[in-house]
């Protein structure tokens, strides 16, 4: 891809923090972005890049955070960087621009959704090329979502998430010491404590962890040990769409205003055996009270621990009472 012509020198590298020891991604490319007349959506059917006669569409990120660019003359000699190796891309959830969030669409949308980054995901196992695939999704203005049609993204990476590491290497560590996966104890844990479970079905549970970070944080297991969303089936996947629609309908449903959030999928690596990883998403519902956005400041950002001003106890049964009298009809 050859933006440099249209949009003058994009540059964009990964530059790796020897002391936290994690990459950061340098892009000047949404500097770059035209701008747009005001009620344009580029997601919607018949753009360019959108054409018409689909249900979900997987399209590349236009203005992508990862793209390697021409060699920079060496300008660091002390520094590590790495090219911009990755692909950005959007999933369109729906044609429907009316649609507010993906807890809007029927159990079999979101099975499609699903579905198509499964897919995609597939291809780029098959590649063999890039070391991890992020799906995640952001969801609200008030956390700087600027396209209201509903999506999510993909960012498919040279290197492992830093937070995807630590996981690992605790999981590992777990594993050899017990013999046992730890997410499969948290899951059991958490089923026979029940107070933080919000929502099950027979394959998935749902709920706040006993350390939550966030307010409002879900982790949904699969309570089956597998590592990969490719590996789920369609059983599985069938159920884990009812799953997903109940716990963001809940967000939305608690306070008056819906609830930002922002929900991740924690996969094994793309490449080499992870049998002690167990697949989750992760959800992080952003408000503390009605309205109120809960920041990431002093502690959480200059400490790295978080604060939680409540009883993630509390905030679960809040949670699973709203699921139960709002989120219930028609399935
Ligand atoms: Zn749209
Ligand atoms: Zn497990
Ligand atoms: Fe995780």
């Amino acid at each position: 891809m050859s933006l440099g012509g249209v949009l003058g020198d994009v540059f964009a590298e990964l530059r790796w923090d020897p002391t936290l020891k994690e990459w950061v991604l340098v892009s000047n490319i949404r500097e770059r972005r035209p701008w747009q007349p005001r009620n344009y959506c580029p997601l919607c059917p018949g753009t360019e890049e959108t054409g018409y006669g689909w249900d979900v569409l997987i399209i590349e990120n236009k203005y992508p955070m990862l793209m390697e660019c021409p060699p920079e003359p060496s300008r660091h000699d002390f520094y590590v960087t790495s090219k911009a190796i990755g692909k950005c891309y959007v999933v369109i959830e729906t044609p429907r621009h009316d649609l507010d969030d993906l807890s809007d669409l029927s159990r079999e949308e979101i099975v499609k959704v699903v579905n198509a980054v499964k897919d995609l995901m597939f291809k780029h196992v098959n590649e063999g090329i890039y070391e991890y695939f992020l799906w995640f999704r952001n969801k609200g203005d008030r956390i700087g979502v600027s396209l209201k049609h509903p999506h999510s993204q993909i960012y498919v990476l040279s290197f492992i998430p830093t937070k995807v590491e630590r996981e690992l290497m605790s999981a590992k560590e777990y594993w050899e010491s017990r013999g046992r996966c730890l997410f499969c104890d948290i899951v059991k844990v958490e089923l026979r404590d029940g107070v933080r479970v919000i929502y099950e079905t027979g394959p998935w549970v749902a709920f706040l962890p006993f350390y939550a970070h966030w307010p409002y944080e879900i982790h949904i297991y699969p309570k089956r040990h597998v590592q990969l969303l490719t590996q789920l089936s369609n059983q599985e996947v069938s159920e884990l769409a009812e799953v997903i629609k109940k716990v963001l309908c809940g967000l939305k449903k608690l306070f008056s205003e819906p609830m930002p959030y922002i929900m991740v999928l924690h996969q094994a690596p793309l490449k080499g055996s992870y049998d002690y990883y167990h697949l989750h998403i992760e959800v992080y519902g952003v408000f503390r009270g009605d309205g109120v956005l809960k920041y990431a400041a002093g502690m959480e950002l200059g400490g790295g621990n978080f604060t939680y001003d409540a009883i993630p106890e509390e905030n679960a049964r809040r949670l699973k009472e709203v699921i139960s009298r709002e989120c219930l009809r028609g399935m």
